[in-house]
């Protein structure tokens, strides 16, 4: 099982994380409860920034907030030294409600609304990630009436395939993503003459939960070779090369990850190299992990309702949450590890399926796992929830979303409430 670093069995035979009891934690605040190790948080952003920084001083580590985007979270985030991706101006109002340094915000989509592109110009966002011609021309109107100057990036589609679900690949020929590689030089000739534009780089991102090097090595290769060809036909020195997130976590405990240092060895060895024939000289190298730095930090508890026996048939085992909690499973097929916090210390003894209280069969958290013996009244843990989970979250059933909780060295706060019934008709008009 891979768990927060924190994670342990206590002297009650309980599940721990953060040096707090989840029995604890679960009756303190309710459940379905998401619980966040602010150490395992701190850790990765640690890890990735001394593993790009030792080696490359001019590199920054961006996270990647669509994973999970929150005030408190983004203030541990800032604190650690990482800059911001947001996907919308959402994330972006998060991130400077946080006191995230906005130079340091990078801003992502492939059809980000003319309005959320005025209100980031109007915010001095960072550096806007511009994923087609039109949107260029309209950051081109924007600018020109506000006189304001930002820096952009281009997104490329590098034309590789990532070998992960097809619902995350995103650097294939064939995806709504970034702007064909053949189109570069058109789009930033065509940048240069843009008064406020300040056109800096390139960046593509391939996709996510991805456990091989070689394509993000492949990514590299197009995009040093794109800013020779920048520098060689329109004489412009490219600054900052993003090279995107996408990095895979190990959700099952048996898959073989990466890991941050000798991933970043790999690629910075590789890109230094890869500069150096391109002759662009040392350019600014920046990677966006969002799901291995807060994915593995995330747990989730939920109340075990009741226990159906089908005999011969299936165990099926009812939490108090589910799909709209995590709709990984139903999306993806994903699969997740997961144990009764309050027997911990025993051995898993039945195979059974864990399934949501939500009106859809599909409604399955794991599927045939091997659990130990649950009853009604039970708290599940199911681990490595920290990523994509809160943050696709929806009030499906009109269920309130559950609050999170951050815990470190044995106290527990809250950082999220959980939405009340007034919260749901909130934006109803009658
Ligand atoms: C989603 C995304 C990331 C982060 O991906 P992870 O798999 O969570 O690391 C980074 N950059 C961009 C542009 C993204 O869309």
């Amino acid at each position: 099982m891979n768990q927060p670093i924190t994670a342990k069995i206590n002297n009650k035979g309980h599940f721990e994380i953060g040096g707090c009891d989840c029995v604890d934690i679960a009756s303190e605040f309710g459940t379905p409860l998401y619980v966040l190790c602010e150490v395992s948080v701190r850790g990765k952003c640690r890890e990735y920034r001394t593993a790009f920084k030792d080696r490359y001083p001019n590199s920054l580590v961006i996270y990647a907030s669509k994973a999970l985007c929150n005030i408190s979270l983004l203030k541990i985030i800032q604190d650690e030294g990482l800059g911001v991706d947001v996907s919308s101006f959402g994330e972006l109002y998060t991130a400077k409600k946080a006191g995230v340094d906005l130079a340091n915000v990078y801003m992502h989509g492939n059809n980000k609304p003319k309005k959320e592109l005025e209100d980031a110009i109007d915010l001095n966002v960072g550096a806007i990630v511009v994923d087609n011609f039109a949107e260029l021309e309209t950051i081109g109107e924007i600018t020109s009436k506000s006189k304001k100057q930002v820096k952009i990036l281009f997104r490329v589609n590098p034309g590789i395939e990532a070998h992960t679900h097809e619902f995350v690949q995103t650097g294939q020929t064939d995806s709504k993503f970034g702007i064909a590689k053949e189109d570069i030089l058109k789009a930033v000739s065509f940048a240069l003459k843009l008064e406020y534009v300040d056109f800096a780089g390139l960046h593509a991102h391939i996709g996510s939960q991805i456990f091989d090097i070689d394509p993000f090595l492949a990514e590299i290769d197009v995009l040093t070779l794109l800013a020779k060809e920048i520098n060689n036909q329109l004489g412009f020195k490219v600054r900052e090369i993003n090279i995107g997130g996408g990095l895979g976590i190990d959700y099952s405990g048996s898959d073989n990850v990466p890991a941050i240092d000798s991933f970043a060895g790999k690629i910075i060895s590789h890109f230094k190299e890869k500069c150096a024939e391109a002759s662009i000289g040392e350019p600014k190298l920046i990677l966006e992990p969002g799901r291995s730095i807060v994915g593995v930090a995330g747990i989730t508890l939920y109340t075990v309702g009741s226990v159906k026996d089908i005999p011969g048939i299936r165990k099926y085992v009812s939490v108090d949450g589910g799909m709209s909690d995590n709709p990984r499973p139903i999306l993806y097929g994903a699969k997740y590890e997961a144990l009764i916090a309050n027997k911990a210390s025993m051995q898993k003894e039945e195979k059974v399926t864990i399934v949501g209280r939500f009106c859809e069969s599909g409604d399955k958290l794991l599927i045939d796992y091997e659990l130990q013996k649950a009853e009604k009244g039970d708290i599940l843990a199911v681990l490595c929830t920290g990523a994509y989970n809160y943050s696709m979250a929806s009030n499906y059933n009109r269920v309130t979303r559950p609050a999170m909780a951050l815990a470190n060295n044995g106290s527990v706060k809250l950082i999220i409430k959980r939405e009340s019934y007034e919260d749901l008709v909130r934006c109803d008009v009658f």
